[in-house]
């Protein structure tokens, strides 16, 4: 049989979280984000259950080409724009819309060639100082558009640096208002932080002026939250969209000072029993979770003792007496039973976020799409 570890993509709570995010701005259109290949879940695996969102959002052109192979004829946005000019020439093939954020890629769509205009995100800076125009160009580039022939509609977009946390979005909308307030075209501002904390199905009463046309939810789709620990993504509704899946392979039974794996780093203080799960670091769990990190061993909450090695981990059974070999082990997500570990507590353990465990799925492990019932 092939070693016992699974990713399980669960269609349904895609389908679920989907909805949460248009809940949070019923009168928004949804560009679901199925960048890095759909949070590390496979585009070709969520395709049918995201399919009801009015968008795809991404970066990679090739993924684009994938998402049209899979017979998605609706917008497609492109969140960093061309990275040179031959990229206009795919836009214009698969009719990708495409993000603007710096003054050359005006330059190069001024010099293309298509039958097709293009629908264009202008991107502004307002504060995380990663892509955009300044407040100062923004308007510039704005006109400057507006007047190329290769243009049909040009959005208003801006990214959130701290809308997950005390800060919010106050400053970056007084940013966006001040500079783009009074300029005509659609907007599109909100991730999955923004949608959750500050949109709340009515944009939080804010002017027409600064309310999303297109919202733009990613991590919230997967079932992470985008605020833990401060929310949990059951708090908010949101179900794991991926489960990692292993069994026991072994049983130690430890005597009180007997220790386990690489570099000793645990040692039992009295008699114990420890599981060893086929999962490593060289399966994407992550190799810094300390001892303490939780796991569902049969559905009960335990934890991972000693280091985390390559192929293999080590968990306390004092929780489960009666596993064994072949028991199954939950990383993160939900168990056959159906109890849930949050990938955001896991993630927590191991000082990183849901995002970066979902997208750290390694190759040779094995991705299953749950079957749903009719
Ligand atoms: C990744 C991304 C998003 C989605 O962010 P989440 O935090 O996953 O909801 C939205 N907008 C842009 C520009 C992005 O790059």
């Amino acid at each position: 049989m092939p070693r016992p570890i699974e990713a399980v993509v669960h269609p349904g709570a895609l389908r679920h979280n989907l909805g949460r995010a248009r809940a949070a701005a019923p009168q928004a259109r949804v560009w679901a984000v199925v960048k890095a290949n759909a949070y590390g879940h496979g585009l070709e695996r969520v395709f049918d259950a995201l399919r009801g969102a009015d968008g795809f959002a991404l970066l990679d052109l090739a993924e684009a080409e994938r998402l049209r192979a899979l017979g998605w004829r609706g917008p497609i946005l492109l969140l960093e724009g061309c990275f040179e000019p031959r990229d206009l020439e795919t836009c214009s093939r698969l009719d990708l819309w495409h993000t603007v954020h710096r003054a050359e890629q005006i330059d190069w769509l001024a010099m293309h060639k298509t039958q097709r205009p293009h629908q264009v995100f202008l991107k502004l800076n307002s504060g995380m100082n990663r892509l955009g125009f300044a407040p100062t160009e923004f308007r510039a580039a704005w006109l400057r558009l507006g007047g190329l022939t290769q243009v049909e509609s040009v959005t208003l977009m801006t990214h959130f640096a701290d809308a997950d946390g005390a800060r919010g979005i106050a400053a970056p909308l007084a940013v966006f208002d001040a500079v783009a307030g009074e300029l005509s075209g659609e907007r599109s501002l909100f991730n999955s932080a923004a949608l959750l904390r500050h949109a709340r199905g009515d944009f939080g009463d804010l002017p027409a002026r600064l309310q999303s046309d297109w919202v733009r939810p990613g991590i919230m789709l997967y079932g992470s939250s985008p605020d833990h620990p401060d929310t949990a993504a059951e708090a908010w509704g949101l179900q794991p969209a991926m489960s990692l899946r292993a069994r026991l392979i072994g049983v130690q039974a430890l005597r009180a000072g007997d220790s386990v794996g690489y570099g000793s780093r645990y040692t039992a203080e009295r008699a114990q029993r420890i599981g060893v799960v086929a999962c490593g670091y060289a399966d994407g769990y992550p190799r810094v979770a300390p001892s303490g990190t939780p796991v569902l061993v049969d559905g009960v909450r335990s934890q991972v003792l000693g280091r985390v090695s390559m192929d293999m981990i080590t968990v306390d059974l004092d929780p489960v007496p009666q596993a064994g070999p072949g028991s199954e082990v939950v990383l993160w997500g939900r168990s056959a039973a159906g109890p849930v570990l949050p990938i955001d507590e896991v993630a927590a353990a191991a000082g990183t976020l849901g995002y970066e465990l979902m997208c750290g799925v390694a190759p040779r492990v094995p991705v299953r799409v749950e079957a749903e019932a009719d």
